[in-house]
C-alpha cells in the first residue's frame, strides 16, 4: 500500500529529502519517474498506461506536498518503517488504501525504480 499525504499537511518540507525515490513533491511541482531513480526509457504506471522516463506528470495536489504512488515503494528495500511518517511532526503520511500492494509487488517495484 502507498503511502499518502493528507490535507493536514503544514508544508514544512521535513519529508521530502528523506524518500528513497523521490516520490514526495512540493503542491504544484510537476513529478517524473526519473527524478532520483534510475528509470531510462519506459514505464509502466500503476494505472497500465505506458509512459516515459523524463515524462513530466500534473502534481497530485498544489496547496500541499503530496506523493505519487507510482513511485511509493512503503521504503520495502531501504528501511524498516516509511520515512515519511517517521519524520512528519503532524502525522498526516499515512496507508493509501486506493493503492492496496504485497510487500513482494513493492519490492518489485523498488527494483524497477533502481535498477
Ligand atoms: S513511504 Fe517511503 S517511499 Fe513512500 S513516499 Fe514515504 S519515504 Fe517515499
Ligand atoms: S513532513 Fe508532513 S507536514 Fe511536513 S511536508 Fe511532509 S507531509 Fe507535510
Amino acid at each position: 500500500m502507498a503511502i499518502k499525504i493528507t490535507e493536514e499537511c503544514i508544508n514544512c518540507g521535513a519529508c521530502e529529502p528523506e524518500c528513497p525515490n523521490n516520490a514526495i513533491y512540493e503542491g504544484g511541482v510537476e513529478w517524473a519517474l526519473a527524478d532520483g531513480t534510475t528509470v531510462k526509457g519506459n514505464f509502466t504506471l500503476l494505472d497500465g498506461t505506458v509512459a516515459a522516463a523524463d515524462q513530466r506528470f500534473a502534481p497530485l495536489s498544489t496547496d500541499t506536498y503530496y506523493i505519487t504512488p507510482n513511485k511509493c515503494t512503503e521504503c520495502q528495500g531501504f528501511h524498516e518503517e516509511p520515512q515519511c511518517a517517521s519524520v512528519c511532526p503532524v502525522d498526516c503520511c499515512v496507508a493509501d488504501e486506493a493503492y492496496e500492494e504485497t510487500v513482494d509487488a513493492l519490492m518489485a517495484k523498488k527494483e524497477l525504480l533502481h535498477a
